[in-house]
C-alpha cells in the first residue's frame, strides 16, 4: 500500500463532493475549479511540525503517537469529556504516571470517537484514515483493533517513513517554529543530509521577549552567551537578536512568529526604551511594564525585518495555559489556551506610525477574536501596504470559520491582502486534509460568488490557486 496523492482520496468517510455547495450550478463550478488546484503543491509557511522527524526519518512509532498524543485538538476534546489525559499517554512533567500502551489510549480514542462529530478534526482524522490507509469505515469501538492493526503495520513500511509521506503529500516547503535560543541542529543535520525535501525553520523569540515566559531573566542571559553579545544592555539585545535572526536565515527563516497576550505595540525613544529593559531585566516588572516591552519588541522586530527581510507575523490574544492545574502537571501547549478579546486599531499605531506605510514589509496579523475581522482588521489591511491577513486560526481553521472569515474579511480587504492557508498543525498525517479542506471552502465560496455573477469563472480559476498556493509563496517569501 503507497498513499496516493492526498486531494483525490475518496471513500465512504471521505466523499468526493464534501464541503462542495448544494445547489447544482454552483456545484458544477465548485467542482471545476476543485479539479484545477486539488493536486497542486503544498505550500506550509506556518506550522509546528517537529523537523526531527524529517532529520531523522525514523518510522513512526505507532497510530497512538501519530495521531492521538501529539495533536492538542484531539486531547482536549476528549479531556473536556472527562477523558483523562494520563489515560491518553500525555506525558507528565510532575512524574505522574500516564498510560504507556499505545493500543489502550487508541481503544479510548476511538470509544470516544463520536465526540468529533461536526468538528474539523473529525474531517482532518477521516480524510487521513481514508487517503493514508485506505479505511472506509468510521472508527468505533468494533473497529478500532482492526483500524489500529493496519495502520501499525502500514507505519513500518518505507512508505509511511516521513520524507516519503512528505513527499506524497506534494509538500513544496514546510515551516517549523523554533524558539530564539534553539540549537536548529535538526535543521543543520536536514541540510548536510542532501535530502530535497524543503524544511525551513521561524524565528519565534517569545521566551526571550516577553518578561512574563518562564524563565525570562536566565533565557535572555543565554541569548547572550549564545550570541557572544552583552544582553544586560539593550543595544547587546537588540544585536544579539539580529545575530539569531541571521543564523536562523541561515536555515531557511523567511519569518518570525510571535505569540502575545495582546497586539499592543510600542515606539518609545531609546532612552525610555533602555529604562524599560533595565526594569524587566533586572527587577520584578509590573504586569504594565512587561505589557510595554513586549510591545515596543514588536516594533523593534519590524524594524529589523526592514533590513533582514523576515516576514512578522503577530499571533496575539491567547490566553495562554489557562488551566492551572494542566499546566503544572503536563506544561505548555496542552489545549488549555483561551481566545480573548483583542484590540488591533489602537493597540498597533505605534508599530504602523512607525513602518506601517513601509511596502517592502510584510506583517501577517493572525486573530482569535473574529469580532475583529470586520471592525478592525480588514480595514486594517485594506489600507497599510505593511499589512496582511493571515488565515482564519486555530480555533477558527474550520469550515464554519473559514467561512466566517470570507463573508467578513473580503470585501474590505480584498483577496490580496490575504495570506493564503497556513495549516498551523502539530499533526503531521492531518497536513493534506487541511489543506484539502481550505481548498474546498475557497472554491465553494468563489463558485458562489461565479454563480451570482461577481465574479467571472476566469477570475475565479485565478484565484483558486492564488488562494491555494500563490498567496502564502508570496506573502510568506518562500
Ligand atoms: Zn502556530
Amino acid at each position: 500500500m503507497i498513499p496516493q496523492r492526498l486531494p483525490a482520496a475518496t471513500s465512504r468517510i471521505a466523499p468526493p463532493d464534501r464541503l462542495l455547495p448544494a445547489d447544482p450550478t454552483a456545484r458544477a463550478i465548485a467542482r471545476r475549479l476543485y479539479d484545477s488546484v486539488a493536486a497542486l503543491p503544498i505550500v506550509s509557511p506556518h506550522g509546528h511540525t517537529d523537523p526531527r522527524w524529517y532529520a531523522e526519518n525514523e518510522a513512526f512509532a505507532d497510530p497512538s503517537s501519530l495521531f492521538v498524543t501529539p495533536d492538542h485538538y484531539v486531547f482536549r476534546m476528549l479531556h473536556s469529556q472527562g477523558v483523562p489525559m494520563e489515560a491518553l499517554g500525555i506525558p507528565a512533567k510532575d512524574g505522574t504516571p500516564v498510560e504507556t500502551d499505545p493500543r489502550a489510549v487508541w481503544r479510548l480514542f476511538a470509544a470516544n470517537y463520536h465526540l468529533f462529530r461536526g468538528t474539523p478534526t473529525r474531517l482532518w482524522l477521516d480524510h487521513a484514515f481514508a487517503a493514508l490507509f485506505g479505511l472506509d469505515e468510521r472508527l468505533n469501538t468494533a473497529n478500532a483493533d482492526a483500524v489500529y492493526e493496519r495502520i501499525d503495520t502500514a507505519l513500518k513500511l518505507p512508505a509511511y517513513r516521513p520524507r516519503a509521506l512528505f513527499e506524497a503529500f506534494g509538500i513544496e516547503v514546510i515551516a517549523t517554529t523554533e524558539g530564539a535560543l534553539d540549537d536548529l541542529k535538526w535543521h543543520a543535520r536536514l541540510a548536510a543530509s542532501g535530502w530535497k525535501g524543503r524544511v525551513v525553520t521561524t524565528y519565534r523569540p517569545d521566551a526571550v521577549t516577553d518578561p512574563d515566559f518562564e524563565g525570562f531573566r536566565a533565557n535572555v542571559a543565554r541569548l547572550g552567551e549564545i550570541t557572544g553579545e552583552d544582553t544586560a544592555t539593550w543595544t547587546g539585545y537588540l544585536e544579539a537578536h539580529r545575530k539569531r535572526r541571521a543564523f536562523f536565515r541561515r536555515y531557511g527563516a523567511t519569518a518570525s512568529d510571535h505569540g502575545l497576550p495582546s497586539a499592543r505595540t510600542a515606539n518609545l525613544s531609546v532612552a525610555d526604551a533602555e529604562r524599560l529593559f533595565r526594569a524587566v531585566t533586572t527587577g520584578a516588572p509590573n504586569a504594565e511594564e512587561a505589557d510595554l516591552f513586549r510591545g515596543q519588541m514588536l516594533t523593534e522586530m519590524a524594524r529589523m525585518s526592514l533590513d533582514d527581510g523576515l516576514v512578522l507575523q503577530i499571533h496575539p490574544g491567547s490566553r495562554r495555559n489557562h488551566n492551572a492545574y494542566v499546566f503544572a502537571r503536563f506544561g505548555r501547549d496542552m489545549g488549555a489556551d483561551i481566545p480573548g478579546r483583542t484590540d488591533y486599531v489602537a493597540a498597533l499605531k505605534p508599530l504602523l506610525d512607525a513602518v506601517g506605510n513601509e511596502p517592502d514589509l510584510s506583517i501577517i496579523l493572525f486573530t482569535l477574536d473574529e469580532t475583529a475581522y470586520s471592525r478592525e482588521l480588514a480595514p486594517l489591511a485594506g489600507h497599510y501596504p505593511a499589512l496582511k491577513l493571515g488565515p482564519p486560526w486555530w480555533f477558527f481553521d474550520s469550515v464554519e470559520g473559514m467561512k466566517r472569515f470570507k463573508a467578513q474579511a473580503i470585501e474590505t480587504a480584498g483577496f490580496y491582502n490575504t495570506a493564503g492557508f497556513n495549516d498551523d498543525t502539530r499533526a503531521f498525517p492531518s497536513i493534506p486534509a487541511r489543506h484539502d479542506v481550505a481548498r474546498r471552502v475557497d472554491c465553494a465560496h468563489l463558485a458562489e460568488l461565479v454563480a451570482d455573477h461577481r465574479l467571472d469563472e476566469d477570475e475565479a480559476f485565478d484565484l483558486a490557486s492564488d488562494l491555494a498556493y500563490g498567496l502564502a509563496k508570496k506573502a510568506y517569501r518562500l
